[in-house]
């Protein structure tokens, strides 16, 4: 029996599950790869077998074509895996389908989180606060100056500036997986009812979040109307091509951006974002150290970000940490 979690190593090209031969979200090809969510820098294709959750998998299939050895797990499911090693998908509140992995072994108790937030979000159900021995943590936003404004007041701000220019549209940059649907249905959840207007390029993901129940209310493609029907309208696209030629198109577009990178200033100059919405699908510093404290890990494993405050945190507040040098984990989304 091992009792100083050599069964559990980070390498870095992810987390190897040694008396399983199983990897945690893997940034190259493995036989068998255990993911937590979609995103690109968790999930990728080519894996002899991929476990995650059915939306996970489903997603997965959309952006690589590839459905291979899919083995799906339900959130609350455990599996187990070869050498004694149990692993169970619990909620990690950060976009449809995504999951924390608890993996246990001889008595310990490892969880991954994948990336997570604490926040309510219409897409997904919430994070799970898991007690275990290894808390291996996300660390995106994790310097104390980032504090996720409430989504409301966002979602008012949006609303506000449509009100009073209904002879323009406002275009919201956000990314494909996520980002855009959760705007879209906290529009809805706030009591916007009309069209929401798509770019061709998130018209599949929405779609697929509304197969699995997910409902985003009326979604034309901006492909299929004239300026004059988008006047007054909320208008979505990616971030890139919030700058682009695409955009003639639209009546004279307010620029927005939906991103947790918008409390930054500079980020949103860069991209001329006229209405910055700090919109984030990550724990800000205040919900990290919050989720530190819950899970009361015996060591926490920082990684995917500004490791060296929230190391620094924990040091301070007498927890056990290291920072993990994982590759591969440039964030798709924010
Ligand atoms: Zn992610
Ligand atoms: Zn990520």
């Amino acid at each position: 029996m091992s009792t100083d979690f050599s069964w559990i190593r980070p390498e870095s090209h992810g987390i190897h599950i040694v008396p399983a031969d199983c990897w945690v979200d893997p940034s190259r090809a493995v036989a068998k790869a255990l993911v937590t969510h979609g995103h690109a820098d968790h999930a990728r294709g080519g894996h002899g077998q991929t476990v995650a959750t059915p939306e996970t998998l489903a997603i997965m299939k959309l952006r690589y074509a590839t459905s291979d050895g899919a083995m799906p797990v339900a959130y609350g499911e455990t599996i187990k895996l070869p050498g004694g090693v149990d692993a169970t998908y619990i909620p990690a509140g950060h976009v449809l389908g995504s999951a924390q992995i608890l993996l246990e072994h001889a008595g310990e108790r490892v969880v991954v989180t994948g990336d997570y937030k604490r926040r309510a979000d219409p897409t997904c159900p919430p994070f799970e606060a898991t007690p275990c021995d290894i808390f291996v943590t996300e660390a995106t936003f994790g310097l104390p100056l980032f504090t996720h404004p409430p989504i409301e007041g966002e979602m008012a701000k949006l609303l506000e500036r449509l009100a009073a220019h209904p002879e323009r549209c406002v275009l919201v940059g956000a990314y494909a997986l996520g980002k855009a649907q959760r705007v879209i249905a906290e529009l809805r959840r706030a009591g916007h009812r009309d069209p929401i207007y798509l770019h061709g390029a998130l018209e599949k993901m929405c779609r697929l979040y509304e197969e699995h129940g997910v409902g985003l209310g009326e979604l034309r493609l901006v492909a299929d109307h004239t300026k004059e029907d988008m006047r007054g309208a909320v208008v979505m696209c990616p971030p890139s091509a919030l700058n682009d030629r695409w955009r003639r198109r639209l009546p004279e577009p307010i620029t927005a951006m939906a991103s947790g990178w918008m409390r930054v200033r500079q980020r949103a100059r860069q991209r001329n974002v006229e209405l910055p919405l700090v919109i984030s699908d990550h724990a800000d510093w205040s919900e990290l150290t919050r989720t530190i404290r819950e899970v009361d890990a015996y060591e926490n494993w920082i990684t995917h970000g500004r490791e060296d405050a929230l190391l620094r945190w924990c040091q301070l507040h007498q927890r056990r940490a290291r920072a993990l040098a994982l590759v591969g984990y440039e964030d798709e989304d924010d």
